[in-house]
């Protein structure tokens, strides 16, 4: 049977957080390098999370995320990528979300491995103000990663941007020129209130409505499908025809949640069936108390039957969740 939540929505996408560690401060996520939450040995084996997959994928999960904290953190990536990759062809989408700066060195063994997709994290075209969004001088670095994932094959390959006022909203166009110049599929996201600095604030928030207008000034776009489905993300091809997409992703100013079709496993083996959930499912001490499959199946169904409507960030109760975006999975 299929994963359904109580509203009927079906779960086919799980995103798997590796760590909470990173090797970068970007401000929007973990800007003050804030020790890692989850202890070592709370932390999943790469024997667990390939365990979990298989049983989420005979419950119907389609897509896996790698992400994290950063993913390639961890030691041995490619090996827990090839395990996954067994899960084929019922799971079909096998993708990695990465800041890039260790992702040369991976992009071969990962490839070879049956990683399909990789997103990386580029907030800013300018070596200076990439500093100062990341904690980070490696913007070189990260471009060679984009490179990188295009010759290793993993196309299209994807772009992630967190836009935020006043730091890097005024790169809106430069980003755009970057997905055309390079075929790429940029992703234009709005900042979301799930740093760890609690830094996040409405008037920070660039909508993705104004992003879009404000590429269409001298990149006229053409919506490319009239329904997004259970994707985050609007997209755009060039109206001009060249080449590479646009996407946009809205979750505060155009709420998605009734389409959600996400489930998270957190670094320490925490089932969060929302990024904005104030609960959490501890599977891992499931797991790790000798609990039989049928145990496992009826702990992850029990958990997505408890799946929130929907997020609560433009409601005056709001309330930020404890964990920030590195430890959640983004
Ligand atoms: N370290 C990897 C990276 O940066 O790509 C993977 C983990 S990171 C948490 C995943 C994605 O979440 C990144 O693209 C990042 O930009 C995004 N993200 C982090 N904090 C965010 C926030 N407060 N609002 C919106 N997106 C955020
Ligand atoms: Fe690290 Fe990614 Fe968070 Fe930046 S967005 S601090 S690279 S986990």
């Amino acid at each position: 049977m299929p994963l359904l939540d109580s509203y009927n929505r079906r779960i086919r996408d799980l995103r798997i957080s590796l760590t909470d560690r990173c090797n970068f401060r970007c401000f929007y996520c973990l800007p003050n390098g804030e020790p890692p939450l989850a202890r070592k040995e709370t932390i999943l084996t790469f024997e667990e999370i390939a365990y979990l997959s298989e049983i989420f994928v005979s419950l119907g999960i389609e897509k896996i995320r790698l992400t994290g904290g950063e993913p390639l953190i961890r030691k041995d990536v490619p090996k827990l990528v090839a395990e996954i990759a067994k899960l084929k062809p019922a799971m079909n989408d096998l993708a990695l979300t990465t800041n890039g700066f260790d992702f040369p060195r991976h992009a071969e063994a990962l490839k070879l491995a049956g990683l399909d997709r990789v997103t990386i994290s580029l907030d800013s075209l300018k070596r200076e103000n990439f500093l100062d969004i990341t904690g980070v001088d490696a913007l070189e670095k990260v471009l060679t990663a984009v490179g990188s994932a295009k010759e290793h094959g993993f196309e299209p390959v994807k772009i992630n941007a967190v836009i935020v006022r006043g730091r890097n909203d005024n790169e809106i166009v430069d980003f755009a020129r970057f997905a055309r110049d390079h075929a790429l599929s940029f992703r234009f996201i709005e900042f979301m209130p799930l740093d760890s600095g609690h830094e996040w604030s409405r008037e920070m928030v660039v909508s993705g409505r104004e992003i879009r207008d404000t590429i269409e000034k001298v990149f006229p776009l053409k919506l490319k499908e009239t329904s997004r489905g259970s994707e985050t993300a609007w997209k755009y091809a060039f109206a001009d025809g060249a080449p590479g997409e646009i996407g946009i992703i809205a979750p505060v100013t155009e709420m998605f949640c009734g389409q959600c079709s996400r489930i998270r496993l957190t670094a320490d083996g925490q089932i969060r069936t929302c990024l904005f959930s104030t609960t959490e499912h501890n599977l891992r001490d499931i797991v790790r108390g000798g609990a039989t499959r049928t145990d496992i199946v009826g702990f992850i169904e029990n958990a997505v039957l408890k799946k929130e409507p929907r997020h609560y960030i433009n409601d005056a109760e709001f309330v930020m969740p404890s964990r920030s975006m590195s430890f959640i999975g983004g």
